[in-house]
């Protein structure tokens, strides 16, 4: 009997991360699961970035080069690249995915960054609310109108976000007694429009199955959004973790025999510090510092340095959790190392030797460059620093590809990771986008006799062959 195939996004979810919340019992429903149905947990490596948009573009389309960040600067069309909120992906999305066999065609693909030649989305892109503008996209109408027609989904609604935000202020206001310091931006708005979201998401794909779509992927963000507002460790986003068992629980039950389910993430989290918090003083205003003369614009923050009548260049530094481009915004083609080098002699060196900084990374005549602490590492010194992140010659290839990418910045930037915690280039309590710990190891859960093997994926974008034969397998037999 041919079975059909539904995939469930857990945004921002290590293997770690999910192995501790089924140990502490906060999800019953995975560990039933585990114990009962025949899962497994298969970890594997997303690559770097360890971002929404580069792991999801690999397992939707199987390539995600020149995706370098969750938001960088487009040279040539001269346009800041961002997802979420005001998307500006789409004015550049006919420079990608070309020629490739997306996972979900002809299926739905509800929540994601990409449409990802889905047959339909339900009306719900990711983070981004303007609900069926993609070709084969319902009305937000087609799905919001049954959903809250319904008092039964309007009173989980209601009453589940009403839990989660009193939690969630309450949270705040401890996390504010004790002096830590949750990222206001993300904590209310964000929390309320997750629920919701979340709830809608779940909605439309228990609709999509009942029309009998195939495949489904679905995106669920309201884990990685509370983690980046409390901490990926914290009580709220361990709370929040109840919330998303008990929809893998729901839509596991509407499976029928016909849906065969698989549950995986795109990257952890990792408990972060502020760039600003760590150094005192923002990091566009260090770059400015270095450039003395230049405008130095952070993308989603302030301008420092010289005005804008004065300016002699400009500079856009796009931060994404633990990682930071700097592009030199007049030129239309990414900067040889050697260029910047001799321009600009102390930039390199200089942001290299913060004590905030981990790893600086550039390109010369097509190689790799690393510094650290002021100077450029060679041979084996750049291993014995990657040791301090994880694999050495896996983060080494990994990097190399990010490096690789003509979009990326003419200096690429990695906060320091020290006992677990990240130096992270936006203000949030836990983040990703970098290197180091948990935010590199995500996982499949995925039926014991599919025999899956992820052990030799480095990418998320080797992941889409794995998941495209699942699919297919389960079509035959
Ligand atoms: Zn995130």
């Amino acid at each position: 009997m041919s079975r059909k195939l539904v995939v469930l996004h857990i945004d921002g979810l290590s293997a770690g991360a999910l192995r501790r919340a089924i140990d502490d019992g906060r999800m019953p429903f995975v560990r039933q699961l585990l114990d009962g149905e025949g899962y497994e947990i298969h970890p594997y490596r997303c690559g770097i970035p360890s971002t929404t948009p580069f792991a999801q573009a690999g397992i939707l389309y199987g390539d995600n080069s020149e995706i370098p960040s969750f938001r960088w600067w487009d040279r040539d069309r001269r346009v800041l690249v961002q997802f979420g909120a005001g998307s500006t992906f789409k004015k550049v999305a006919d420079k990608y995915f070309q020629g490739c066999d997306p996972l979900t065609r002809d299926g739905a693909c509800i929540a994601a960054c990409y449409p990802a030649e889905a047959a339909d989305d339900f009306g719900i892109a990711y983070q981004d609310r303007t609900y069926g503008q993609q070709k084969g996209s319902r009305s937000a109408f087609g799905v919001l109108l049954p959903y809250l027609a319904n008092p039964a989904h309007l009173g989980d609604w209601v009453w589940q976000t009403a839990a989660v935000l009193a939690r969630t202020v309450k949270d705040y206001a401890v996390a504010r007694s004790e002096g830590r310091r949750p990222a206001r931006a993300y904590v209310v708005t964000d929390v309320v429009e997750e629920s919701f979201v979340h709830h809608l998401t779940r909605y439309a794909v228990q609709k999509a199955m009942r029309e009998g779509f195939s495949p489904i992927y679905a995106g669920f963000y309201a884990f990685d959004e509370t983690a980046h507002a409390f901490g990926p460790t914290d009580v709220s986003s361990q709370s929040v973790l109840r919330h998303v068992d008990h929809t893998i629980r729901k839509i596991a039950g509407s499976r029928g025999d016909r849906y065969e389910m698989v549950v995986l993430s795109d990257h952890g989290q990792v408990d972060t510090i502020p760039f600003a918090t760590a150094a005192g003083r923002a990091f566009g205003d260090v770059i400015a510092s270095l450039l003395p003369g230049f405008r130095v614009q952070e993308m989603k923050g302030k301008a420092y340095g010289a005005s804008e009548k004065e300016a002699r260049g400009h500079v856009h530094v796009t931060l994404s959790g633990g990682l930071s481009h700097v592009y030199f915004a007049e030129r239309q083609t990414r900067m040889d190392y050697a260029e910047v080098g001799s321009r600009h002699p102390e930039l390199a060196p200089g942001v290299s030797s913060l004590q905030e900084v981990g790893l600086v990374m550039a390109r010369r005549a097509g190689e790799d460059v690393f510094l650290r602490s002021g100077r450029e590492l060679q041979g084996n010194a750049v291993d014995a620093v990657l040791a301090a992140y994880g694999e050495p010659e896996v983060l080494r290839q990994q990097l190399s590809r990010l490096n690789s990418f003509g979009a990326a910045g003419d200096l690429v930037v990695f906060g320091a990771f020290q006992d677990g915690t990240q130096v992270n280039f936006e203000n949030q309590a836990g983040g990703h986008g970098s290197i180091g710990g948990d935010q590199l190891h995500p996982f499949v859960l995925a039926k014991k006799e599919w025999r899956i093997d992820t052990s030799h994926v480095r990418g998320a974008h080797e992941l889409h062959p794995i998941l495209c034969n699942l699919r297919d397998y389960l079509r035959t037999t």
